[in-house]
C-alpha cells in the first residue's frame, strides 16, 4: 500500500507491501535475509495482485462485462482477491476449492458471499471431476462467464513482473544475491524472477516445492512423476502448468509439510511474524540454500499469506499431533 491519504477503493490498496529484515530466525545464516510481507495486502495474500491484474486485463480486452460470473480454481487466496474485485466491480464469483482448504479460508469466502464448489482432493488428477479438470468444464458450460485460469494465464506472471519485481528491486536498492520463493501456479516466482534477472542477471532464483508435487522432479530430471498427497496449501501441483516457468529458476528444494509448518510456527514465535505455511516453506528453503552457499549473501523472499488462515491447522497443536508432526 502506498503512503497516500486516501484511496478510491480497497482494490487500490493492492501491492506496495513492506520489506523487512529477519533478525532472529536467521542468526545462523551469514549475510542478511529480507522478507516481503505479502499478507499485508488487503485480502491477506500475494494473490490480490493477480486477481486485480487478470480481471482488469480481461476488462480491457473485452473478455468480461459487468454482471458476468467469474469462475476460478484456487487454494483460497486468489479466490479471496477475486471476491474483493468482484464485489467492487459488479461481478459474481464461483470458486473451485480442494477439500483440504483450511476452515478459516472457507469461512472467509462464505462471508464474502462467494459460491463454492468443493472437490475431493484424493481424486486422480485425470478425473474429469478433479480440481484442475472440473473448472474449465464448468466455465465452458456456463453462459456469461469468465475463467481467468491463474494456472495457465501468463497475466498472472505479468502482474508480478510489473508489480512485485520492481517493488523488490527498489526496496533492496538493487542489492540482491538470491531470490527464494515457493512455487504454486509459478506466477509469483516466475514474474518476479524475470524482472530481477533483467535488472541483474547474477541474481540466483531458488524455488521451493512441496513433497508430493510434480515440479521438483520435472525441474531436476525432466520426469513427470506421479503426484502424492500433501497438506501445504498454495504450493505445488499435480500437472505441469503454463505459468510455472522453469527457465528463470536456478535451483529448487523440496519441502515436507512438517518442515514448512514447524518453520512457520518458528517465524511467529521467534520473529513476531504471523506466517502461513508457505512462508515457513520459504524460511526452510533459505536455510537449505545458506548451507549450500556457505558465504554471506543478501537473500530476499516472499511471505505469501499469514497465520490467521491456518489457526485450526498449522497453529493447532492437536491437529499437528494428529498429523504426526509434533
Ligand atoms: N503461498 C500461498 C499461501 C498461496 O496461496 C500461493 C498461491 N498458490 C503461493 C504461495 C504461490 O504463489 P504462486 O501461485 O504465484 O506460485
Amino acid at each position: 500500500m502506498e503512503d497516500k491519504k486516501s484511496y478510491d477503493s480497497i482494490v487500490d490498496c493492492v501491492g506496495h507491501t513492506p520489506m523487512v529484515r529477519l533478525n532472529h530466525v536467521t542468526t545462523d545464516i551469514a549475510g542478511e535475509v529480507f522478507a516481503k510481507l505479502e499478507f499485508l495486502n488487503p485480502m491477506g495474500s500475494c494473490k490480490d495482485r493477480i486477481a486485480r491484474y487478470m480481471i482488469e486485463k480481461a476488462e480491457k480486452t473485452g473478455k468480461i462485462k459487468k454482471g458476468d460470473l467469474i469462475i476460478e480454481n484456487s487454494s483460497g487466496n486468489t479466490a479471496m482477491g477475486l471476491a474483493m474485485i468482484a464485489i467492487q466491480k459488479g461481478y459474481r464469483l464461483k470458486v473451485v476449492v480442494r477439500d483440504r482448504i483450511s476452515k478459516e479460508k472457507l469461512d472467509q469466502l462464505k462471508a464474502l458471499g462467494v459460491e463454492i464448489h468443493m472437490v475431493d482432493s484424493s481424486l486422480p488428477p485425470e478425473s474429469p471431476y478433479s480440481y484442475n479438470n472440473i473448472t474449465p468444464l464448468m466455465a465452458k458450460e456456463t453462459p456469461n462467464c469468465y475463467f481467468p485460469d491463474q494456472h495457465n494465464n501468463r497475466d498472472n506472471n505479468e502482474a508480478h513482473y510489473l508489480g512485485t519485481g520492481p517493488e523488490i528491486w527498489e526496496q533492496m536498492q538493487g542489492k540482491i544475491d538470491y531470490f527464494v520463493a515457493g512455487i504454486g501456479t509459478g506466477g509469483t516466482i516466475g514474474g518476479t524472477a524475470h524482472f530481477l534477472k533483467e535488472k541483474d542477471p547474477h541474481i540466483q532464483v531458488v524455488a521451493i516445492d512441496p513433497v508430493g508435487s510434480i515440479f521438483y522432479d520435472y525441474f531436476r530430471n525432466g520426469k513427470k512423476v506421479k503426484p502424492g498427497p500433501y497438506l501445504l496449501e498454495g504450493l505445488g501441483d499435480e500437472f505441469l502448468i503454463q505459468c510455472a516457468d522453469f527457465s528463470v529458476i536456478d535451483d529448487m528444494f523440496q519441502v515436507s509439510d512438517k518442515e514448512a509448518f514447524l518453520a512457520a510456527r518458528e517465524l511467529t514465535l521467534r520473529e513476531g511474524i504471523l506466517a502461513g505455511g508457505s512462508s515457513g516453506a520459504a524460511l526452510w528453503g533459505i536455510r537449505q540454500l545458506a548451507k549450500k552457499i556457505k558465504r554471506p549473501a543478501r537473500i530476499v523472499t516472499i511471505f505469501p499469506d499469514g497465520a490467521s488462515r491456518y489457526l485450526s491447522t498449522i497453529y493447532n497443536d492437536e491437529w499437528l499431533k494428529n498429523q504426526g508432526m509434533m
